[in-house]
């Protein structure tokens, strides 16, 4: 038996873990080290190190009425549940509790597509879907209905979207929690809770309206401890009829305010509906696809020099643009070249010097050719831009000819900043002199990220943080880690999701009103949880037992 929970002796777990096996088989109650040792986090900060976090066991139930009884059993003995959905949680947590010796709730067997409705263009599934298995069935069902996925398509709708995670393609589908319509959760005790409409028993619009009447509670079982998802709904995309790409180039460095302030007109006037990408070629920024690597010693040097206008000059008479910015749009095929020449025109105006690089123009469904194509040279982007899940993300992290030397992981720092090109001047300045004043590694170009615009009306920063296996040097960055979550904070920039090393920083940031939103969701876990057995510490919200003073 690998460990124990905190504060349960031997006698209480082995029961616990009789009764679990009483409830879902024993076949599906693990405890040999060789089977816990799969939910270890291959991506952990601490991995070698006496904090990593490990489960105890894992229990993998086939039903919501086994979660049920597995959720009466761990209050019987208080042991600590942690659940998951496909546990592909890797850069943020893997499948590793955040409390050490929790047993993890594996909710893979609860792997159905309940229902695909192609004329609302809607879907309820159960935890242990994946992104591949909900778009297989809806090629199955032969449905012209699109899915939104992250990158790796191992994931799982519910997984994902409850950790405020995101995807490629059109508006606000791309939000994943934001796009789910309609909740199933198990709560503490035991008893069973339907958000929305699915509050009306045999609700006939559970998938279709996302209020209910009254509070609408669905938010606070995202990020949380408050209960255990048992089936989830999420509003599809009708396929679109075609796709266009676009390139926008400036040449200035202050051109990047234009340049974000008219993408972010399009994005909010539903004129491109696209996930913009931004770039920079000349300060050759990671994920710009523009030409090939540049080895020009000239351009490396001026690189190394703070001669911003020198380096405009350069970029000027190479043609190699400072700032771009992709822009995507799906619809009607006439309809997206009318707003495409209405993009145009409006970069034109507040940017004159602005060039544009017509790109790719596709017409659904692809075939599986053209997917393959779009997929070639890209590092992001590709068959998730129309969601087709894949894994091919991986090439960025596996050794290739750009990384001869991969690490054994990342996690990502990953704060929210806003959608302007000011904003991001600023935190590339705090964040690079952060970086060398901890000592972290960082980009050659100066810049350490330029921000992903998955969201509407915001931009998150993403910086990866590498996992070594060398215990001092993912200690270093541990503490670097912390460190940058108290400067962002102190700029008003707070993180959108973080590894369970980080929970409790990432929380103790958010302290307006002396903690209010701390002690808010402390005061709601006290009320449903009084043993504290849902994923202790998830999101810094720990049970009064095992709170710090
Ligand atoms: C190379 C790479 C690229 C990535 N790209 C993306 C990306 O594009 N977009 C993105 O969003 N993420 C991305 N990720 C992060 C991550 O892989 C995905 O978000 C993944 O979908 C999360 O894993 P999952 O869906 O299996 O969720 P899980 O690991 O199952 O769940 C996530 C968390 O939610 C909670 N939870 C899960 N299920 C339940 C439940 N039923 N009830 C209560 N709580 C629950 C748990 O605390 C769990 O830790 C990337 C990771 C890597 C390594």
């Amino acid at each position: 038996m690998p460990i124990l929970p905190p504060g349960i002796n031997e006698t209480d777990f082995s029961a616990a873990l009789g009764q679990f096996a009483e409830t879902v088989g024993t076949n599906w109650v693990f405890t040999s080290d060789e089977d816990v040792a799969l939910y270890r986090d291959a991506y952990s900060p601490f991995w070698g190190s006496d904090e990593e976090k490990l489960a105890s066991a894992a229990v993998a139930p086939e039903s919501v009425e086994e979660v049920q009884q597995i959720v009466r059993i761990a209050n019987r003995y208080r042991i600590p549940l942690y659940p998951i959905s496909t546990g592909k949680n890797y850069g943020y947590g893997g499948s590793a509790p955040v409390h050490s010796g929790s047993v993890v709730v594996d909710l893979k067997r609860m792997n159905r597509v309940l229902e695909i409705d192609e004329r609302n263009a809607t879907c309820l599934v159960e935890p242990g879907v994946s992104y591949f298995d909900l778009y297989n069935a809806i090629q199955e069902k032969g449905a012209k209905l699109w899915i939104d996925c992250p990158d790796p398509g191992w994931g799982s709708p519910i997984g994902n979207a409850l950790d405020h995670g995101l995807g490629y393609t059109i508006g606000h589908f791309r939000d994943h929690f934001g796009s789910h319509c309609g909740m199933e959760v198990v709560l503490p005790n035991g008893e069973v809770l339907r958000t929305g409409p699915g509050g009306v028993p045999g609700s006939k619009t559970w998938q279709q309206y996302q209020y209910a009447f009254g509070p609408q509670l669905d938010g606070i079982f995202s990020q949380s401890n408050f209960g255990i998802v048992t089936k989830m709904g999420f509003w599809l995309a009708p396929e679109p009829e075609a796709f266009r790409e676009d390139t926008v180039a400036v040449y200035n460095h202050d051109d990047l305010i234009p340049l974000v302030d008219v993408t972010s007109y399009l994005t909010n006037s539903s004129i491109s509906n696209g996930l913009p990408g931004l770039g920079s070629p000349l300060l050759r920024a990671i994920g710009t696809s523009w030409g090939g690597p540049d080895s020009d010693p000239e351009h490396i040097a001026l690189l190394q020099t703070s001669d911003r206008p020198a380096l405009e000059r350069y970029g000027r008479e190479k043609n190699i643009p400072y700032w771009t910015c992709n822009i995507k749009t799906y619809g009607p095929k006439e309809v997206i070249n009318a707003q495409w020449a209405h993009a145009r025109e409006k970069f034109a105006s507040s940017i004159p010097e602005a060039t544009f690089t017509e790109g790719e123009k596709l017409e659904f469904p692809l075939t599986y050719e053209q997917g393959e194509e779009y997929q070639q040279g890209r590092i992001a982007g590709g068959r998730v831009d129309f969601g087709i899940p894949n894994l091919s993300i991986f090439q960025i992290i596996s050794r290739t000819p750009w990384n001869p030397d991969p690490k054994f992981g990342h996690y990502y720092f990953s704060p929210m900043i806003p959608k302007t090109g000011e904003a991001i001047f600023e935190a590339s300045k705090v964040f690079t002199e952060a970086y060398d004043q901890l000592g972290l590694p960082r980009p050659p170009q100066g810049i350490t990220s330029l921000p992903a615009l998955y969201y509407q009306r915001s931009a998150m920063l993403l910086m990866a943080l590498q996992v070594t296996r060398n215990v001092e040097v993912d200690r270093k960055n541990r503490s670097a880690f912390k460190e940058l979550v108290k400067i962002a904070a102190e700029h008003g920039w707070g993180e959108y999701r973080t590894p369970p090393a980080f929970q409790d920083d990432v929380m103790n940031a958010y302290s307006f009103g002396n903690n209010s939103l701390r002690r808010f969701n402390e005061t709601i876990k006290d009320a449903i949880d009084p043993n504290g057995i849902i994923s202790p510490g998830k999101s810094g919200i720990w049970p009064k037992n095992m709170r710090k003073a």
